[in-house]
């Protein structure tokens, strides 16, 4: 799809919005903007990835590959309905808003796909018998999983519908270096300025230096994200298939003294893949619904929140310890396979974790083995999983970042996971419109 640009590039382009990251807290919010409220003011969007139409299944996973979905590529399209799991957007928005917002993206998706996403729905259901017995808290999710390749049809339907609209230009490949807050002008690293009358920020985790210069430079209030840390393990789909069956996406915690552990981010029938986030290598997992794609393994997480000194900086306090693991082992292509039993013996492995991280994990493996006693025979631990949490404004019942400039999805910190970001999109531009 050829790009649409401004005539005579060099010149300043002047918008009456400009929306900053094509992920899916932007898209939803530019299809909220232009489809719902059908908007005709001039619009730019500015994505430093390469479009959704130009990226295959199998490129190796990049958080940064953009648009629309941003991670779109890698994201499994697990859409976890809830207020509660992660992020504290219900918190700021209110319920009300946060309930409307994701009625209108099941429309905006509905519109984007033949069947209703709601579909895919289901109710959660209830604590079964056999986790009664445990000390896992077990979060009950409503799980919508419209499959990574399905997600990235409705993505494309999403990118042609937005290419077409007269009154919107799209830029692909443009990364935003700096923003002035106060001329509202955005600066690209392909030379060029662009001026809005409205901007809104929606970079997810990634040109986290760019925000981190802006706090400091117009002296916003900031607080730090949470840093987690864990592993990946694998096991054959058997193993849990009754897990799955029951909460696709099954999150079970245990509570302990040395930081409590959780299950997270299930991919049945998926691949374990390597991650790279600035310069560090971690994995993470995709899952897989076609049957000619999936494999024989579902992979998850377990995750422990690591408590940090009060003056640390969250991601460079992540980025050394990535390093650190890094320098001890870079995965290879895609896997790393360390088994279980080797993973424990192994006291270089134990202290790459720290001591009350591995502790947490080890005792959350025990507790499931004795639910599932064929675990700890066939699972195999994969390379540490490093979680990246957002260094973020401080905002307070407000997606507003100053006059006339919005943030939304991960950019907030305050949002987990495709849903709550689309929906911080959607809440955005409800505000927005009374102001444009
Ligand atoms: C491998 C993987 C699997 C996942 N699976 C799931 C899942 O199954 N379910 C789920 O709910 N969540 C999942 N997530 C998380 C989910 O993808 C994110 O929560 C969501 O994409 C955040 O949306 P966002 O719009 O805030 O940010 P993003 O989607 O990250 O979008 C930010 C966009 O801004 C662009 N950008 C960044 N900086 C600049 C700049 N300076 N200039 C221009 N453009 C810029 C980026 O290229 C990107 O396209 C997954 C994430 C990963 C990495």
């Amino acid at each position: 799809m050829e790009e649409k640009r401004l005539s005579g590039s060099k010149d300043p382009g002047v918008y009456d919005v400009i929306f900053v990251g094509g992920g899916a807290a932007n898209t939803a919010a530019l299809l909220h903007l232009l489809w719902h409220h059908g908007y005709d003011g001039k619009v730019l969007l500015l994505e430093r990835g390469k479009p959704i139409t130009e990226r295959d299944f199998d490129d190796p996973h990049d958080i940064v590959s953009g648009f629309p979905f941003g991670s779109g590529q890698t994201s499994d399209c697990k859409m976890v309905v809830s207020k509660i799991t992660g992020g504290s957007l219900c918190g700021c928005v209110g319920m009300n808003s946060f309930n409307d917002a994701a009625y209108r993206f099941v429309e905006q998706m509905s519109f984007f796909n033949n069947e209703s996403i709601m579909n895919y729905y289901r109710s959660p259901p209830p604590v079964p018998p056999f986790l009664h017995e445990t000390d896992f808290e077990v979060i009950r999710n409503g799980i919508i999983h419209i499959g990574t390749e399905f997600g990235q049809q409705i993505g494309k339907r999403v990118y042609n519908y937005l290419v077409s609209l007269p009154n919107l230009d799209v830029h692909c490949k443009e990364k935003v270096l700096d923003i002035d807050l106060q001329d509202k002008r955005v600066f690209t690293d392909c030379d060029r300025t662009y001026r809005g009358r409205t901007i809104v920020i929606g970079t997810g985790k990634a040109s986290h230096d760019m925000l981190q210069a802006l706090i400091l430079k117009y002296k916003l209030e900031w607080s730090r994200g949470e840093a987690h840390v864990g592993t990946r393990v694998e096991v054959p789909r058997g193993v849990v298939k009754r897990h799955i069956d029951l909460y696709y996406d099954f999150k079970y915690i245990l509570k302990l003294p040395s930081g409590d552990a959780r299950s997270f981010c299930a991919c049945p029938g998926g691949q374990v893949r390597r991650v790279e986030n600035y310069g560090i290598y971690s994995l993470n997992g995709a899952a897989a619904r076609t049957e000619g794609l999936k494999t024989d393994r579902t992979n998850f997480a377990i995750i422990v929140k690591v408590n940090l000194n009060p003056d640390a900086d969250v991601f460079q306090y992540l980025y050394n310890w990535g390093k650190r693991i890094n320098d001890y082992h870079q995965p290879k292509d895609g896997i790393v396979k360390v088994s279980w039993k080797t993973f424990l013996t192994r006291a270089s492995l134990r202290a790459l974790l720290g001591h009350s991280v591995w502790h947490s994990i080890y005792s959350w493996c025990d507790e499931f083995q004795s639910i599932t006693p064929e675990f700890l025979d066939t699972v195999q631990m994969q390379f540490p999983e490093i979680k990246f949490a957002t260094n973020r404004p401080t905002l307070t019942n407000t997606l507003q970042l100053v006059d006339g400039v919005y943030i939304v999805g991960e950019t907030t910190g305050l949002t987990r996971g495709l849903w709550q970001s689309v929906i911080s999109g959607i809440c955005c531009v409800e505000g927005m419109v009374k102001e444009l």
